[in-house]
């Protein structure tokens, strides 16, 4: 086992004040949960205001930072050795030994950097400082020391135990998941919903998600690349519930009564209300869509107004000010671009029409919605009875 143990630092979390052991906390959890998809055996310890996952068996190294940089709240990770305070000597060799293995190229700057939590050592920071330099400029000739902008630095620290540490990995960022309650977000199979999913989860949302099929017009396939976006989300999210809504009968009746270049919209209308009332029974206290002003007819301010009237509940969408290259290149980077653009059908492309209103007028939508008054509440409560449940991590 190269490194004993990874240091989680966190930034944001930091500034709760009274609160920040919840955050603290609610990280430590995340950080076990995603630790789970790993073989090994690990240790989450929180010691004065910074959290460590202390490894107890070998483990896959890139493994272990492929889950902790899924982390969110999570801004950096450093692998750390860690061995017990010794004496002087044998510390410069430990530390002089550790870097030759973490940096074999010849040529870089550096600086060292030590804390001493412990101030009985029988040296100082500086002195250590000093010695350590010392040391790797002896072994490299091609170094150089530069304590402005140097290549890396050596931290060591001296506390109950030495950790020693030359890498930062740059975290996931945002804050833990859990604590900023619960929201359910409208995920079909495109490139936009997974990736609001994923900012809002960031902001440490727990996600909870429903997706509308309208079989047989939608396949199994459809449905499974819908399945698979939520465990991509899961993987940065933890497990999602996922409702799979079967929204055939509403899709076809709103066809058969509704002005055709109407029916995206009233179309997208009764997805949020369903949407909302299966939020309220799982407490969840907001939506998520993947809008975007502008992108398609639906998605113009004020297509987005009629939408956002059958509402109660908050709406949040925060892909709404994003170009589409922008959206794209975050699902690139979350990992759910390529099934995404696998080219299954989707409900709003079966049931489009060719002119859809760019400018829906609210009363004039209300009122072909009357067209539907005889069966519609029927219809959304069996589709809401009769959702299915798949859990997605
Ligand atoms: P996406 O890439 O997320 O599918 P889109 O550009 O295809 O978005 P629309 O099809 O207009 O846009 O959908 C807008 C938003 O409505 C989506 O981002 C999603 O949140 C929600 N939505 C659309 N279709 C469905 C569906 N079948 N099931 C659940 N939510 C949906
Ligand atoms: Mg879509």
């Amino acid at each position: 086992m190269k490194y004993q143990s990874f240091l989680l630092k966190y930034a944001e979390i930091g500034t709760k004040g009274k609160n920040r052991y919840m955050f603290e906390d609610a990280l430590m959890h995340q950080a076990r949960e995603h630790l789970k998809r790993v073989d090994g055996d690990f240790v989450i310890q929180k010691e004065q205001g910074r959290i460590y996952v202390n490894c107890m068996s070998e483990y896959d190294y890139d493994e272990v930072v492929d889950a902790l940089t899924k982390v969110f709240g999570v801004i950096a990770i450093c692998p750390m050795i860690q061995f017990p305070v010794c004496e002087y000597g044998e510390l410069r060799e430990k530390i002089l030994e550790f870097v030759k293995s973490e940096h074999p190229e010849q040529e870089f700057t550096f600086k060292a950097k030590c804390r001493r939590a412990d101030k009985t050592y029988e040296k100082t920071s500086d002195e250590i400082n000093a010695d350590v330099g010392y040391d790797v400029l002896t072994a490299y000739p091609g170094s150089r020391v530069d304590v402005h902008n140097p290549d890396f630095t050596i931290y060591i620290e001296i506390r109950k135990q030495v950790n020693v540490f030359t890498k930062i990995i740059p975290g996931a960022g945002g804050m833990p998941i859990g604590t900023n309650g619960k929201a359910m977000l409208l995920l079909s199979g495109g490139i936009d919903s997974p990736v609001a999913g994923y900012m809002i989860a960031k902001r440490g949302v727990i996600l909870e998600a429903c997706y509308f099929h309208a079989p047989p017009y939608t396949s199994e396939r459809a449905k499974q690349k819908v399945v698979d976006l939520a465990k991509a989300v899961a993987k940065y999210s933890g497990t999602i519930k996922l409702h799979i809504i079967n929204f055939t009968e509403i899709q076809l009746a709103i066809y058969e009564k509704c002005p055709h270049d109407e029916l995206t919209i009233i179309m997208r209308r009764y997805m949020m209300k369903i949407a909302e009332r299966i939020a309220e029974a799982n407490d969840c206290i907001g939506l998520i869509t993947g809008e975007s002003i502008g992108q398609v007819a639906s998605q113009t301010t004020f297509s987005l107004r009629c939408t956002d009237e059958v509402c109660n509940l908050p709406v949040y969408r925060p892909v709404i000010g994003f170009d589409k290259q922008e959206i794209v290149n975050l699902a690139e980077k979350i990992g759910t671009f390529e099934t995404s653009i696998l080219p299954y059908e989707d409900c709003c492309t079966i049931f489009v029409a060719k002119h859809p209103v760019t400018k829906p007028r609210l009363d004039t939508i209300k009122k072909s919605e009357t067209h539907l008054a005889d069966c519609i509440d029927e219809m959304v409560e069996r589709c809401i009875a009769e959702d299915e449940v798949v859990w997605c991590s």
